[in-house]
């Protein structure tokens, strides 16, 4: 059983309020959406309460309906206000974390000067924010270059000329990225043709014009609102540009892997997992990872780990890091797509499938606690999203829900949000002793929930 190996938690490694290692430790978390209330589901088990600040008031988030109206600040708040977030402190935490990367880092790092335990660090979840910075900062080069591991190419983007000359250098189509407040590809868009009119309605659609001699400005209207959190909206403002152009990347399939990162400097990785979009959204994940030699699952978590640890200090909870493989001569390569700062989709299988999940070694981590075990203690495993039901509303939506309610091995977890098509409402674990005894229950579950088998057979490579 999970967490048995803990007797009480053990001193915490940095200042706290609590007088005796039976007081429970207190975390507050920035953003109150699925992977917070995933979070307050494992916390009472190991002697942690948690606090929240969401953009949503009270009950009306997915966390606040586990820990209660009075566990969130008060009337909510925007995940940028800096005072809002000091509130959520002075509600008694020990540390503060964070469950999406679109937050009011600043904020965070004015907090951290005055003492205010904050992990991952503000200056860690800068980086990660900001998806250029991400790829061009001089210690993610320095590790790239060290370990001979490429990054899709990709270049700034400014100006109109320098998304010409982007498409003649990397090629079409060309992928067009906001730097900030991107998710589920909102923020993404590909130009095939470097026509003025497909520059105009590539850049309309993130929401930008064209001014003076060239100029890319706007706001990204495509910001950050109902991602992983129920929160707030984010401008782009702040430093840098606000795009970025990288090279189309034929993969042969996209792989996700968790990584873990203790206060401590302790690190580990869950296993490489083949993760599948459909429509840039996390729809299907399975584990191990399909179609790719062990070599390369180890080859994955190697990357993983070490894009983790080159971010330094305050690097600390659990990371979702986003690889693609792709095809060359001698077998497949890895590139890094990108890292997300926080518990994330392709770990949600971590619940039924790993011996403790990354949403409570994430709690570990940030508290100094000793990291749980990442292994898998199943055969294979599946994650499949419930999204909300383009039509058909929510009984469309519960079908998946209901079909896996009678599977013997399936999971079900439900998020508490409001029916809105598209959504990501909740989702199904489930698990076997092997690939080929778990793809009988797969095949109802993906028909249940409408997801045609073409989109896993074509993402699996
Ligand atoms: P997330 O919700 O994971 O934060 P995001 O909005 O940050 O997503 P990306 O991860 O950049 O978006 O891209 C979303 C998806 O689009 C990827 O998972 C992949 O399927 C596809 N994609 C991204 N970049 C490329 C590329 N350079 N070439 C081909 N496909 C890409
Ligand atoms: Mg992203
Ligand atoms: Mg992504």
């Amino acid at each position: 059983p999970r967490g048995d190996d803990i007797g009480g938690p053990s001193p915490p490694s940095y200042s706290s309020s609590s007088s005796s290692s039976s007081t429970p430790l207190c975390v507050g978390c920035v953003g109150g959406g699925q992977l917070g209330r995933m979070m307050a589901l494992e916390s009472p088990r190991l002697n942690v309460s948690m606090k929240f600040l969401d953009g949503l008031v009270g009950a009306d988030c997915p966390a606040a309906q586990v820990v209660g109206a009075e566990s969130c600040v008060r009337d909510g708040g925007s995940l940028y206000d800096e005072a809002k977030m000091r509130d959520l402190w002075d509600m008694g935490c020990d540390v503060i974390t964070v469950e999406i990367e679109h937050v009011g880092v600043d904020g965070l790092m004015n907090m951290e000067r005055d003492g205010i335990n904050v992990q991952p660090s503000g200056r860690v979840i800068g980086i990660i924010q900001d998806k250029f910075a991400q790829k061009a900062s001089a210690m993610t080069r320095e590790y790239f270059s060290k370990h001979d591991i490429p990054l899709p190419p990709y270049v700034d983007i400014s100006d109109v000329d320098s998304i010409r000359n982007a498409a003649s250098s990397l090629g079409l189509p060309l992928m067009l990225k906001s730097r900030r407040g991107a998710y589920d590809g909102r923020g993404n868009t590909v130009l095939r043709d470097i026509s003025d009119d497909a520059v105009i309605a590539a850049l309309s659609d993130l929401g930008l014009t064209i001014i003076g001699r060239g100029e890319v400005v706007g706001t990204i209207v495509s910001a950050a609102g109902d991602g992983e959190s129920s929160s707030s909206s984010s401008s782009s403002s702040s430093s840098g540009g606000l795009l970025y152009a990288e090279g189309w990347v034929n993969f042969h399939s996209e792989v996700g892997v968790m990584v873990v990162r203790s206060t401590t400097g302790e690190v580990r990785s869950y296993p490489a997992t083949t993760a599948i979009q459909t429509d840039s959204i996390c729809r299907v994940v399975l584990v191990p990872a399909r179609n790719v030699p062990e070599s390369v699952r180890r080859k994955c978590e190697d990357v993983a780990r070490n894009a983790v640890s080159c971010l330094g200090d305050g690097a600390t909870g659990v990371f979702g890091v986003e690889l693609f493989l792709v095809n060359n001569e001698n077998g497949l390569d890895v590139l890094l797509n990108e890292v997300a700062p926080r518990p994330h989709n392709t770990g949600h299988y971590t619940q039924d499938a790993c011996a403790v999940s990354q949403f409570e070694n994430h709690l570990r981590a940030v508290c100094g606690l000793p990291l749980g075990s990442t292994d898998l203690i199943v055969g294979a495993a599946a994650m499949v999203n419930v999204l909300g039901s383009p039509s058909g509303g929510i009984d469309r939506t519960m079908r998946g829900i209901n079909a896996a309610m009678s599977m013997p091995r399936a999971v079900v977890h439900w998020y508490g949000k409001g029916y809105r098509p598209g959504r990501k409402m909740g989702h199904i674990n489930i698990t076997a002793d092997s690939h080929a005894e778990l793809d009988g229950p797969l095949s109802a579950l993906l028909l249940a929930e409408g997801i045609s088998e073409d989109v896993v057979h074509r993402g699996i490579g």
